[in-house]
C-alpha cells in the first residue's frame, strides 16, 4: 500500500504496529511536498520537520498522534507567520494558537505548514492569492476551487492525509468537490473561532478536507466543543463522530431532494446525472427520497453577497497599519498612512469587497441592502427548519459545473460570485453538512454532492456520507502523476 493515499485509520495502524515512526512519516509527506508542489502550488510554507515535532504534544492514545496535517493560512499557529495570502499579513507571525490548533497539538498531530488559499478567505479559486494560484491535481489547467484550494489540492494529491480549512460560503466543500475529495462544514458554533482570522463572523466557521468520511470525523472528534475563548460556541459533550459509521443507513431515513437545485438554470448536465446517481444509490441502500423545494435558495448567493462583505469590511478595518501586519513608511499624516496602507497592501478583490461592505451598510442604502438580505436570511432558516420537519437530511450538488480553467472568469466575476449557489445557504443558516465525492465527468474531472443536516445532526451526516461512500469506489481514486 501507497503510504501517500493512506487513510489515517492506515497510518494510525503502521504507527501502532511501529512498521514506520511518526518523524519518518512527517519526512516522507515533507518530501512529498518539496516533490509535487512546485506545480500544484497548494503549501505557502512547509516548516523544518525538526520545529513540527517540536510543536507538538504526544497523546499516544488519540487517533490523530503522529499524523500530519496541513493548515489553512487564516488560522493561527503560534510562532508562526498567519498571512491569510494576503501581503498585508506576510510579516504577521501569531503569538498563540486557535483553539483548534491546541486541540490538534494535545492530540499529537505534526501540523507540517501553512496551506495557500484566497486572500482573506474571499473567492472560490484560490486565483486570489496574493502569492501564487494552486492548481487542481485532476487537470494541472483548472482551479481546485477555493477559497481553501490548497488544502483540498494538497490532500487530493496525497501530500498530506488532512487538512483544515475555513468556511464562510463553501470554501471547504467547493475545492473539496472540484478535487475528488470529502468536505465538512460543521454546525455553526461547534467549533472554535478562536484564532480564526475573521472574514464574516456570523457566518465563519472551521472546516475539514480528508480522503475519506471516516477520517473526516475523526479529525471533527478532536477539534469540536465548547470554548470560553469564544462565546459563540455550543455547549456540546465531546463526541466521537466516528461512532455511528456501520456503513448502514438510519432505520426509516428521509432524504429530501432540492428540486429547484438539481434543476436550477444552468446546471451542468453531468454534475445532474452523477448527483442523480447518488441519490439513485442512497435509495437503493433503503433511504426514502421525497423532492422537496426550497425557494428561498434560489436567493442565497445574493443574500451571501451583502451579509459577508458587509462583515466583511467591519472586519478588515482592524488592518489599518498601526496595529497588524504591513505599516506604509512614506505617510505624512495619520490618515495618509491609513490610506497607503490599505491601498498597497489589499489586492483588488479584498479592496472590492470592503467597498461594496460598507455601501450596503451607509445610512442611505442599509435598508435597501443589508437589512433586506438579513429578511431573506431569516426566510431560508424558517424554510429550512418546516423542511426538517419532514425529512431526516437533504441532498444537493455541491458544485453547478466541475473545475474551471484557470483564468477563465478574470473577467466575469459575476460567475466566480455564483460559485456559491449550492453551498452558501448553508453557511447563512448554520447548519451542517458535507460534499462527498460522487463520480467523475467524461473529461475525467471529479464531481461531488452535499448532505445537509439540521443543526448538530453530524452524527446522522456522517453516518449516511459513510454507508454511501463505502458502497461506491470513488474515493479509492486518485489523481495520476502524483505516485512515489
Ligand atoms: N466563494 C465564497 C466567497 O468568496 C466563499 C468564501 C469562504 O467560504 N471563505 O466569499
Amino acid at each position: 500500500m501507497s503510504l501517500a493515499f493512506a487513510t489515517i485509520k492506515q497510518l494510525r495502524e503502521k504507527l501502532a504496529k511501529k512498521e514506520i515512526t511518526s518523524a519518518e512519516l512527517l519526512s516522507y509527506f515533507t518530501k512529498r511536498f518539496e516533490k509535487f508542489d512546485g506545480k500544484l502550488g497548494s503549501a505557502l510554507e512547509i516548516f523544518d520537520e525538526k520545529s513540527v515535532l517540536s510543536h507538538t504534544g504526544s497523546n499516544n492514545s488519540s487517533e490523530l498522534s503522529g499524523i500530519p496535517g496541513l493548515i489553512k493560512d487564516n488560522i493561527c499557529q503560534k510562532d508562526r507567520v498567519a498571512s491569510c495570502s494576503s501581503k498585508m499579513l506576510e510579516n504577521f507571525i501569531s503569538t498563540y494558537d486557535a483553539t483548534v490548533i491546541q486541540k490538534l497539538k494535545t492530540d499529537g498531530t505534526l501540523l507540517m505548514g501553512r496551506a495557500n488559499c484566497d486572500e482573506f478567505a474571499m473567492g472560490s479559486s484560490t486565483e486570489y492569492s496574493a502569492y501564487k494560484k494552486a492548481y487542481n491535481p485532476w487537470d494541472i489547467t483548472r482551479v481546485p476551487g477555493g477559497s481553501g484550494g490548497g488544502s483540498a489540492a494538497a490532500v487530493a494529491a496525497g501530500l498530506v492525509p488532512w487538512a483544515l480549512g475555513s468556511e464562510t460560503g463553501g470554501s471547504v466543500r467547493l475545492p473539496a468537490a472540484f478535487c475528488g475529495i470529502v468536505g465538512s462544514k460543521p454546525t455553526y458554533g461547534l467549533v472554535s473561532r478562536y484564532g480564526l482570522i475573521a472574514y464574516a463572523s456570523s457566518l465563519d466557521q472551521i472546516g475539514i478536507n480528508t480522503r475519506t468520511v471516516y477520517d473526516n470525523a475523526l479529525v471533527l472528534s478532536s477539534i469540536a466543543g465548547n470554548d470560553v475563548n469564544d462565546s459563540s460556541t455550543l455547549n456540546v459533550e465531546k463526541t466521537d463522530y466516528t461512532k455511528n459509521l456501520t456503513g448502514k443507513l438510519k432505520e426509516g431515513l428521509t432524504i429530501g431532494i432540492i428540486d429547484n437545485a438539481l434543476n436550477a438554470e444552468g446546471m451542468d448536465q453531468e454534475v445532474k446525472s452523477l448527483t442523480q446517481a447518488a441519490i439513485d444509490k442512497l435509495e437503493s441502500l433503503g433511504a426514502k427520497i421525497k423532492l422537496v423545494k426550497m425557494p428561498s435558495m434560489d436567493y442565497s448567493a445574493a443574500t451571501y453577497f451583502i451579509i459577508s462583505r458587509a462583515e466583511a469590511a467591519s472586519n478588515l478595518a482592524r488592518f489599518d497599519g498601526v496595529r497588524y501586519g504591513l505599516r506604509n513608511k512614506g505617510a505624512k499624516t495619520l490618515n495618509e498612512m491609513y490610506c497607503q496602507t490599505r491601498k498597497d497592501s489589499f489586492g483588488t478583490e479584498v479592496k472590492a469587497r470592503i467597498l461594496i461592505g460598507n455601501y450596503v451598510l451607509s445610512a442611505g442604502q442599509a435598508a435597501e441592502y443589508y437589512e433586506n438580505a438579513q429578511k431573506v436570511q431569516r426566510l431560508m432558516r424558517k424554510e429550512l427548519n418546516d423542511l426538517f420537519g419532514d425529512i431526516d437530511l437533504l441532498i444537493c450538488p455541491t458544485q453547478a459545473a466541475p473545475a474551471f480553467k484557470i483564468g477563465a472568469f478574470a473577467k466575469d466575476k459575476l460567475q466566480m460570485d455564483l460559485q456559491d449557489y449550492f453551498t452558501a445557504f448553508v453557511n447563512l443558516t448554520g447548519v451542517p453538512a458535507i460534499s462527498i465525492p460522487c463520480g467523475f465527468t467524461k473529461d475525467k474531472l471529479p464531481v461531488g454532492f452535499q448532505i445537509i443536516g439540521p443543526h448538530l445532526s453530524e452524527e446522522l451526516i456522517f453516518q449516511t456520507a459513510y454507508a454511501y461512500e463505502q458502497s461506491t469506489e470513488w474515493h479509492k481514486m486518485h489523481p495520476a502523476g502524483y505516485e512515489d
